[in-house]
This record gives C-alpha cells, sequence and structure tokens, in this order.
C-alpha cells in the first residue's frame, strides 16, 4: 500500500499498533517512557498535518484537539522528568497537573467544535439524558476515585481540612465525566457518519477508560507503567492521529433522520448509566470502599429526577403524537365519508336525471326488475308511461329553457301524486313514468294515470306567462311472468294508443295493443328501402262542385304495397312515418309524384283540373319546404293555381304564427291551402279569419249525421259553411257516401265535395279515363247526382 494523503491514516493505524506493541516489549522505564512520549508528540503533529492535508471546515477543532493532546504529552514529559530527577513521588500538584489541566479545556472545545461541525445539535432530551448519564457517573467516579481520596490512608476516617493536591487528585474525573458528557453528547445527538469524527470518540474513549483504570489504581498504589492502562492512552494517541489523517475529515456530511433511531438504541444504555448511584447505594455492603451517602442520594436524586422529567416529557410526546393519531384517523375518516359521499352522488348522478333530479331510466328498470322479483302474490306491479303533447312546439317556440322548467314542474306535480314506495322517472324529453309496485288492484295504477292526466292539465305559470299542458298516458300492469322490458313496452304501446286516440288522456293497456305494437315495429323497419323498391303507389280520388256537379279535380292518397305484408292503408303507416320522419322523404315523393300525375290531366280534360296533397306537420318544419314545392311544380310543369295542399288544424296549432308566416310563402307561390279535418281540431272559428287559408274540409263525421234527416246534424255544416262564405273560403265535405248527404249539402251551400258515392281514389290510369268519362258525360250534361242514382 502506497503512502498518500488517502492511505496515510492507515498506515499511522498500523505503524501505531506495532509502536504500542514495542513499548511494551523495549527493556526499561526510560525507553517505556521515551517511546511513550514520542507516540504523543508524533500524534500531535500528524493532526496539524491532517488538517492542513484535507482543510476540514472544523480546522479549529482539531487545532484544539492538538493542543490537548500537546499539553498532556508534555504533562508526561514533566512527569518523567520528576522521576528522573527524584525517585520519590512528585509534588501534589505539580507543573505537571498544570499542563494536563490546561490540556482539558481545550480538549473539551475541540470536540464539541469538531462533532459540532457535523451537524450534531442537542435537543432538550438529549440533554436531559446526557445529564442524567453524566451525573449517574459522577455518583460512580466519587464512589470509586474521589470518595476515596478524601480518606486518610493511616486512620481510614475521611479528611476534612482543605487540601489543594487532593481537590487536583479529584478534579481528574470530574473533567473526564464532562469529556464522556460531550462524547456522549456527540452519539446521542450525532448525525455523523465521518469515520474520522469516530475514530476521534473511540480514541477519546479509550483516553477515559485509562484514565478512570489508571485513578483507580493509583488510589490502590497498583498502578504499573508497564500495564495494560497504557495501552489505552497510546490507543488514543494513535487513533487521534488516525482521525485526523482520515480523508472523510474534510466532508461535510449530514444524514438526517438517523438522529431518532440511535437515540432510541441508545437510551437503555443511558438508563443504565444513570442508575450505577442507586445501584451502588443498594450494594454499599458488599463493598469495602467508604460509603458516601449523602453524595449517592444526591446523585440519585438528581439522576430520579432527570429520569423523571424525560419520561414525563416522554409521556407528553406520546400524548401529543395520540393527539397527532387521533387528528389523522378522525381525518382519516372523513376522507373516507367524502369518498363515500362522493361515491353516493356518482351512483346518483348515474342513475338519476340532471334535470329533474327523477330516476332514469336505467333507475326504473332495476326498480322494475326488484318489484317484479319481489311482489307478493295479493299485490301489483304497475307502470303508468307519460309522454307530453306537443311538448315540441312549447320547447321551439318559447325557447329550451322555459321548457327546461316546464320539465322541471311537471316532474314536480308527478311527485307529489305518488304515495309509499312508487317512484317517478323521467326516461328522457317529455317522456315520465310512473312505478307503483305495490298497488292493491289494477284500478290503483288507472286512477294514478287520471291523476298524472289532471295535474298535468292544471295551467303552468313560468316567466309571468300561463301554459297549458296536456299529456298522454298508457298504463300497464305486470301479470304472472311478466318481463321488465314487456312492461315497459306494454306501457308505452297503451300510451301510444293514448295518443292516436286524440291525446290528452290515459288508456290502459290491452293485448291488441301489443300486436299493434308489434306492427309497428315491424313496419318501422320495412320503411328503409321501401321507397327505391317503389312499394308506394298514388290513388286519386275525385272531387266535384256540388252545385254543377263539375269534376274540379281529385285528392292524392298514398298507399304501401309491401311484398310480404300486402296493402297498408295510410292510417296504419303515416303515424309510423311521422314518428320516424320518414315521412320527409316519404312527403316528398307524394308531392313530385302527384303533381307530375296532375299535369297530364288538362290535356284530358280540355281544362286545368287541381290536385290536393296531403302534408304532415313534420314536412312543414323542414327548412327545405318551400323549395321543395316550387319544385315540384317546376319539374312537373304544374301550374301553382291547380296544387291544393291539405293540413291538419292540429298542425295550426303547434306554432300558429310561424305555420301562417310560411303559408302566406305558399300562397305567394299561387299554392292554395285546405284545411283538412275541419272540425276536429280545436281551432276557434274567430281564429281561422287570420290565417292564411283557402279552403276548409268538412270531417267525414259532421258528414256522417246528414245521412239522417230527423237528426238536428246539419247545425253544425251550416255553420262552418257561413262561416266559411263570411271568409271568403271554398267549402269541401269528406266522405260524401249517401245521395241524402249530397242532397243536403247542396241545400246547406257547400261548395264542393268528394266521397264514395261517387267515387272512391281510383289509381293514374282509372283517374285519366275518369276524367274522359266525365268530360264525355259533361258534354251531355247529365247531373253528377243523376248519374249517380241511375246508377
Ligand atoms: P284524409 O286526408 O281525410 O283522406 C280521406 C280519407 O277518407 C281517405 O282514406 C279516403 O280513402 C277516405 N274516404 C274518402 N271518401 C270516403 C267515404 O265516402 N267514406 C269513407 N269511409 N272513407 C272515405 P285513406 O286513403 O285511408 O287516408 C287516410 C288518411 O291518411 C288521410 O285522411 C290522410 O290524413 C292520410 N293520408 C292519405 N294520403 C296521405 C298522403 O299522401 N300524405 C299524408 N301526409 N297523409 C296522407
Ligand atoms: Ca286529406
Ligand atoms: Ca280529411
Amino acid at each position: 500500500m502506497t503512502l498518500t494523503r488517502y492511505t496515510a491514516w492507515k498506515w499511522v493505524l498500523g505503524l501505531g499498533v506495532c509502536v504500542i506493541a514495542a513499548y511494551f516489549v523495549v527493556p526499561g522505564d526510560a525507553a517505556k517512557d521515551l517511546t511513550y512520549n514520542a507516540v504523543g508528540l508524533f500524534a500531535a503533529i500528524l493532526i496539524v498535518v491532517g488538517v492542513r492535508l484535507h482543510r476540514p471546515s472544523s480546522a479549529g477543532g482539531w487545532y484544539l484537539v492538538a493542543g490537548a493532546t500537546g499539553c498532556f504529552v508534555l504533562g508526561d514529559v514533566v512527569l518523567n522528568v520528576y522521576d528522573l530527577l527524584d525517585d520519590a513521588a512528585p509534588p501534589s500538584p505539580s507543573v505537571a497537573d498544570i499542563l494536563y489541566l490546561a490540556g482539558y479545556p481545550l480538549l473539551f472545545a475541540g470536540i464539541f467544535r469538531v462533532t459540532r461541525s457535523s451537524g450534531s445539535r442537542g435537543s432538550r432530551d438529549s440533554w436531559t439524558d446526557a445529564a442524567a448519564v453524566c451525573v449517574g457517573t459522577i455518583g460512580l467516579v466519587w464512589h470509586f476515585l474521589m470518595g476515596p481520596v478524601l480518606v486518610d490512608p493511616v486512620t481510614g476516617l475521611r479528611t476534612t481540612g482543605f487540601d489543594l493536591g487532593k481537590l487536583v487528585t479529584m478534579t481528574y474525573p470530574v473533567l473526564d465525566v464532562g469529556v464522556l458528557s460531550v462524547v456522549s453528547g456527540t452519539i446521542l445527538w450525532g448525525r455523523t457518519r465521518r469515520t474520522a469524527d469516530q475514530l476521534l470518540v473511540v480514541a477519546v474513549f479509550a483516553m477515559l477508560v485509562a484514565d478512570f483504570s489508571f485513578d483507580l489504581l493509583s488510589i490502590r498504589g497498583t498502578f504499573d507503567a508497564a500495564g495494560p492502562v497504557n495501552i489505552g492512552f497510546l490507543l488514543n494517541y494513535v487513533l487521534l492521529a488516525a482521525a485526523a489523517l482520515h480523508p472523510s475529515i474534510g466532508r461535510v456530511v449530514d444524514v438526517p433522520g438517523t438522529r431518532a433511531r440511535r437515540r432510541i438504541y441508545w437510551l437503555p444504555l443511558a438508563a443504565g448509566i444513570a442508575l450505577l448511584s442507586p445501584l451502588i447505594l443498594l450494594l454499599d455492603g458488599f463493598s469495602e470502599l467508604p460509603f458516601d451517602r449523602p453524595i449517592l442520594s444526591a446523585t440519585s436524586v438528581i439522576v430520579f429526577s432527570l429520569i423523571a422529567l424525560r419520561v414525563w416529557r416522554l409521556f407528553a410526546q406520546v400524548r401529543g403524537q395520540n393527539e397527532l393519531l387521533h387528528q389523522q384517523s378522525e381525518s382519516l375518516r372523513w376522507a373516507l365519508t367524502a369518498q363515500r359521499m362522493l361515491e353516493d352522488d356518482l351512483r346518483h348522478q348515474a342513475s338519476h336525471d340532471g334535470l329533474t333530479g327523477l330516476a332514469n331510466r336505467g333507475q326504473l328498470r332495476e326498480r322494475i326488475d326488484q318489484a317484479l322479483a319481489r311482489a307478493p302474490s295479493d299485490r301489483f306491479v304497475a307502470l303508468c308511461f307519460c309522454d307530453l303533447d306537443e311538448f315540441k312546439a312549447i320547447n321551439e317556440g318559447m325557447g329550451h329553457e322555459i321548457g327546461d322548467d316546464l320539465l322541471t314542474v311537471v316532474a314536480k306535480r308527478l311527485n307529489s301524486i305518488i304515495r309509499g314506495t312508487a317512484i317517478v322517472a323521467r326516461l328522457g324529453g317529455d317522456e315520465f313514468a310512473v312505478l307503483l309496485d305495490d298497488a292493491e288492484r289494477p284500478e290503483d295504477a288507472v286512477a294514478v294515470a287520471e291523476r298524472i292526466v289532471s295535474v298535468v292539465r292544471q295551467p303552468f305559470r313560468l316567466a309571468d306567462r300561463s301554459i297549458t299542458l296536456s299529456c298522454s298516458v298508457g298504463v300497464a300492469v305486470a301479470g304472472p311472468g311478466t318481463t321488465t322490458q314487456a312492461l315497459l313496452s306494454e306501457a308505452d304501446a297503451a300510451m301510444y294508443e293514448a295518443k292516436s286516440a286524440g291525446k290528452d288522456r290515459m288508456v290502459f293497456f290491452e293485448v291488441a295493443m301489443r300486436s299493434r305494437l308489434l306492427e309497428k315495429t315491424a313496419l318501422l323497419n320495412c320503411f328503409p328501402g321501401s321507397l327505391e323498391r317503389s312499394e308506394f303507389f298514388l290513388e286519386y280520388q275525385p272531387q266535384f262542385r256540388l252545385s254543377d256537379q263539375a269534376l274540379e279535380g281529385f285528392e292524392a292518397l298514398i298507399g304501401w304495397r309491401h311484398p310480404t305484408l300486402g296493402m297498408i292503408g295510410p292510417d296504419r303507416f303515416i303515424p309510423l312515418a311521422e314518428e320516424s320522419r320518414f315521412i320527409l322523404p316519404l312527403g316528398r315523393w307524394i308531392l313530385m309524384a302527384a303533381c307530375r300525375e296532375a299535369a297530364k290531366w288538362p290535356s284530358r280534360a280540355g281544362r286545368p283540373l287541381d290536385v290536393a296533397v296531403n302534408l304532415s306537420s313534420w314536412q312543414l318544419q323542414d327548412p327545405g319546404f318551400l323549395d321543395m314545392v316550387r319544385g315540384a311544380l317546376r319539374s312537373s310543369g304544374l301550374a301553382a293555381r291547380s296544387l291544393v295542399l291539405e293540413i291538419t288544424e292540429s298542425v295550426l296549432m303547434d306554432d300558429p304564427a310561424g305555420i301562417a308566416e310560411l303559408l302566406r310563402e305558399v300562397r305567394r307561390l299561387g299554392v292554395r291551402v285546405a284545411i283538412d279535418d275541419f272540425g276536429t281540431g280545436f281551432s276557434s272559428l274567430s281564429y281561422l279569419r287570420q290565417l292564411p287559408v283557402d279552403i276548409l274540409k268538412i270531417d267525414k263525421s259532421f258528414i256522417d249525421p246528414l245521412n239522417d234527416p230527423e237528426s238536428e246534424g246539419d247545425a253544425f255544416v251550416a255553420t262552418i259553411v257561413r262561416l266559411a262564405t263570411d271568409l271568403r273560403l271554398s267549402t269541401v265535405a269528406e266522405g260524401i257516401e249517401h245521395p241524402i248527404q249530397l242532397d243536403a249539402l247542396v241545400r246547406l251551400g257547400c261548395r264542393s265535395g268528394q266521397g264514395y258515392l261517387v267515387s272512391p281514389s281510383l289509381g293514374p290510369v282509372a283517374a285519366q279515363n275518369f276524367i274522359e268519362d266525365h268530360r264525355n258525360r259533361n258534354d251531355r250534361r247529365p247531373s253528377v247526382v243523376e248519374l249517380v242514382r241511375n246508377v
């Protein structure tokens, strides 16, 4: 191993051990003394060399340690000189004592500064522990080292007079205890991991052990320089030199977190040392040493007080930690509660409707599942399906905010009518459902459904406006084996029936509705591709002027020739086409086909003939509607004057202002507008005044009573005709089946009519033939009535 600044300490350690061994081998006291002092001197010099080499931040501390070592070496030299000059014991105190005593403060300060630079700073607890160790050791030291000094070796009694020599002798153990406390403090508080510091601590310990042993042996007069005690002193020198030369001396190390752990390990040892005084008190009978009760008692009391203080503080600490733990567990519990609340919230959000807070579709299904699974045999599970009527118009006409408010109020009203475990759910849009999971009789469900219809009928006051609303409710009651899906679709089917039957009512589910429902789904699935496959066809029902029986035109009526289901009438599929919006492409096709066909008629009739085309409300709401009408006229070449568009009264009610504007546009094109099924809707007659329409088509239900001459059935028709005349509107009677009806209508002044009496709807070819036939007959001028009567 080469000697470098990094390996020097190993060389010193190795050589030091060799020299220590040599010390015991060399013969003669003088040689021994020389070796001993040389080792000390070299140590002091090497400490300075080490500091110069490694330049530690605590250089001052190491110089102090070097100084202390120098003092001790000089003290030894002085003693040796005494020895050489005179074989007798040196005086007490001597110059050596002065040098020794001068070394201690340097050593104190040195160790203190060196260890402090390694980041050690004692806490109150550490100081208490160190003090307990210190006081405990003082008891021990007093008993073994100091007390005996005070005893007169001749009389065996304790001397009382002042003796400087004895005082100085007694000072050493006290100072050693002081050094011990500083060193133990280093271990207690030290975070040092530097080998240099550890070597320093071991060196000082070696010195202390040697010192105590020396004191003890001196008192007994059995000290021998060739004995093992001097190993301690020599080792102290060697270790000090090695420490100062160790490269780690210059490193700044601070390892946080190791302090507390180390103090725990140290505690039993500290407590053991602290308990030494009481132990001596306990064992006093077995020792022949003089026994100093007051001193030992005092140190015992102090040690116990310190331990008590320490324990008290420990308790306080534990209490504090307990408190902290409690707080932490509290906050953990709170966090858990908060988490649970959040989970509940999320679960609620997942199962509830955001707007109204009602259960959503998923939650409703779950509740139906549960209700069906556990319903007792004497109880019924019933579902009321509620769909608001014309809600779309309100939503679009008044704004979605009002729409939302309206839905919220409806939800509240529905909630207010249920009792017990029943729940209200919002299925989306304007659809609600009430689940009765514990009804005594099916009639209870009917009662609830009626309540629903009546609470929705109550006017709503929103944004300073009064809004009236209605709803259609379907009721289904679960029987044995009914599934959730079946119950839902039965209630849906019944609701659909309620809509078809005129809305604002409740309908109880019947089995026939299921087949209708099945058919409905089947038909819905048949729409795609049906236009492309030319499954639809138009027929034309003739319309006559009643006064002179002249053919005025035809109403186009749609039919569906389904490849497997056969012929399907418009009453069955038009509502579905509207619901699925298939009516938009279908309606376009109808208008085009009707215009194209009607364009052929004038050449056959020798004059223009009208074509009336039925429209659906969805077509009117389509932004491309007007363009579509223009396009149909342009591409077919049909005169706008020949086209009549039929709309129902209810269409007008959805959005009166908007529709009126649109109809004005339509009329500006030259196209006429007819109100279909007039009389069945809710429009007040005076309201008609403002409507941009040309023709009223009196619904068949008002024509039917005209068949019975006894009845007063003609009053309504008479009123309509009079009103229409006032408003300069034309009138068309629908569904004339009997000559009596025709006579009555002529008498009442109705202008035109159509019905099976004259002709059902005809295919395109048949319609053309009809036109030609009529033209020929017309040339002979027979009246239509005569014509029919003669058939
Ligand atoms: P609507 O517009 O009131 O048409 C008159 C309906 O009464 C037609 O039934 C017609 O065949 C029938 N009818 C005519 N004369 C008589 C009669 O003397 N006695 C009886 N009992 N019935 C008569 P259809 O063709 O089944 O049409 C039913 C409804 O379907 C129509 O009522 C109309 O609302 C709708 N519809 C028909 N074609 C179309 C269409 O092309 N587009 C739209 N959107 N709806 C259509
Ligand atoms: Ca019609
Ligand atoms: Ca009609």
